[in-house]
């Protein structure tokens, strides 16, 4: 493989080590699940937690004589996603079979591409928070899972169960751009964000649905590629910063002290948060790649794969420049609404025909930031769009104050209810008659004439009147009415 280098080194993520810097360098081989009921070459399902082997065909059990049948709907997802990655995509490709001896693989070997992938070349961009990088995807192949050894059932025995065997894989390659833990964490986080948009892969790590196997080596800046470790089956996307930062640092203490990189594939162990060492790196061909003779080369038309174009759903790149543009919303912001289409789409509820910002910072930092206190999902919010637009419809129509609208979120949330008849029923509309407002604003005056005198030479003291002024209102008085009128009255004009 050519490498061409798009990046440029940057000194803030370097190592500092005892003789010098070095830059990490990362690749990441990531497995996805395809979103599919049935399994790539066979009908049995592809249910998670189901009883060990009931979800297994003849075709999954390597029974002799069974035959391959590809199946339709994982090459369609494998199209859609390598469209979603911007990728070139390959209108004839090949299964491979790659030959391994494994007590969970039995078959004797696992079907899979190499030479010609159904995806090629594409690309991911990262929104970091001193720029955008675009990651190189150097390709998506389509491949069969294994099952899966089960060692801790019984003190002498292992247990093999097929249910994932033959589960269809899609095995998405980086190229070696990633120069952080924090980028690799964001590169894992926008694929996931983009299948999940597309519906081609859950994403759920933690049920296997996705895995990272994570290359890292480690160099002085400006030289060429170190000898390279890979970390196998990582699960969880903070254990793929964790295991990043172990290794390169192991790395830079054995080239530090003189010694060499053994190429190998390690495992991390998330109780000690290191990396140890698996097996020696195998190569290409030691796995005796061939095409499958069971079956033929995978071809279709350019126009199926121009209509699966067509219907793709707005993606989280363009769903963002969407809402920069037409929402006004800060680029951060715009970030964190696209993470997840579901809060996405509960912020278009919300903005619908409304404020928009306002409607962004009561999602974000009020909504968001509660869920996340209460370590609750989106889904599970107990108040729902419509009721947080209605109170972005009451702070912005000047019935309620920014802080009693906290109040009533904080009622809507623990006792539901429609949020315009809460404030009705309540008294808890905001004054906004003058009369009434001047009545206090007159009282924190008399009471309080020293203050007068030093606020017209310090007006950062009004700041304190408003806070008065409020307090006695039960924060019910409008803050601009009290504000202006404080200003006339203390002569700040
Ligand atoms: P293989 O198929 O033998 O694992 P590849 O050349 O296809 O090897 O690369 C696998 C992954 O390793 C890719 O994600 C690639 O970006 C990454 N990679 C290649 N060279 C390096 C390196 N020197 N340091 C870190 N990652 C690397
Ligand atoms: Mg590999």
């Amino acid at each position: 493989m050519t490498i061409v280098e798009a990046r440029t080194p940057d000194p803030k993520k370097f190592i500092k080590g005892a003789t010098g810097d070095w830059e990490i360098v990362i690749g990441m081989e990531v497995h996805a699940q395809v979103t599919s009921d049935a399994k790539l070459f066979s009908g049995a399902s592809t249910a998670f937690g189901m009883e060990p082997n009931s979800n297994v065909s003849l075709v999954d059990a390597a029974m002799p004589g069974m035959l391959p049948v590809i199946n339709e709907e994982c090459v369609r997802q494998a199209i859609r996603t390598g469209l979603g990655l911007k990728a070139e995509i390959n209108l004839k490709s090949v299964f491979d079979r790659k030959n391994y001896f494994y007590p969970d693989l039995p078959q004797g070997y696992q079907i899979s591409q190499y030479k010609q992938p159904i995806v090629g070349e594409g690309t991911i961009l990262l929104d970091m928070p001193d720029g955008q990088i675009e990651v190189g995807v150097e390709r998506l192949h389509l491949e069969q899972d294994a099952g899966k050894s089960l060692h801790d059932q019984h003190p002498s025995m292992s247990f093999v169960d097929l249910n994932r065997s033959g589960v269809a894989l899609m095995e998405i390659v980086s190229k070696p751009d990633l120069r952080s833990a924090d980028e690799a964490k964001a590169y894992l986080t926008k694929l996931r964000t983009i299948l999940r948009y597309l519906g081609t892969c859950d994403g759920n790590m933690d049920q296997g649905s996705m895995r990272a196997d994570v290359n890292v080596s480690v160099r002085r800046p400006g030289e060429g590629f170190g000898t390279r470790c890979e970390i196998k089956n990582v699960n969880s996307i903070r254990f793929v910063g964790q295991a990043i930062d172990y290794e390169a640092r192991r790395q830079v203490a054995i080239l530090e002290d003189g010694g060499s990189i053994d190429q190998e594939t390690r495992l991390f162990d998330a109780v000690k948060g290191e990396t140890r060492s698996m097996r020696s790196k195998e190569e290409a061909h030691d796995y005796r790649y061939f095409p499958d003779p069971d079956l033929l080369p995978l071809e279709f038309s350019q126009a199926y794969v121009d209509d699966l174009a067509v219907h793709l759903p707005e993606l989280p790149d363009d769903k963002k420049a969407r809402f920069i543009k037409d929402y006004g919303l800060s680029d951060y912001d715009a970030d964190i609404l696209v993470v997840e289409k579901r809060s996405a789409d509960f912020f278009e509820e919300v903005a619908g025909g409304r404020d928009a910002k306002l409607a962004a910072n009561w999602v974000i930092n009020e909504l968001f930031g509660r869920l996340n206190k209460e370590g609750l999902e989106l889904a599970d919010s107990p108040v729902s769009a419509a009721q947080l637009g209605s109170i972005v419809d009451l702070i912005k129509g000047g019935t309620i104050s920014g802080k009693i609208a906290k109040d009533l979120f904080e009622i809507v949330w623990s006792e539901d209810g429609d949020p315009a008849e809460i404030v009705e029923a309540r008294g808890m509309k905001q004054v906004t008659d003058l009369g009434a407002i001047e009545a206090l604003v007159d009282d924190i005056i008399t009471a309080n004439p020293d203050k007068v005198e030093q606020a017209k030479t310090k007006p950062g003291l009004l700041g304190w009147f408003v806070g008065q002024v409020m307090k006695a209102s039960k924060g019910k008085a409008n803050p601009q009415a009290v504000n202006d009128l404080l200003k006339a009255k203390i002569g700040l004009e």
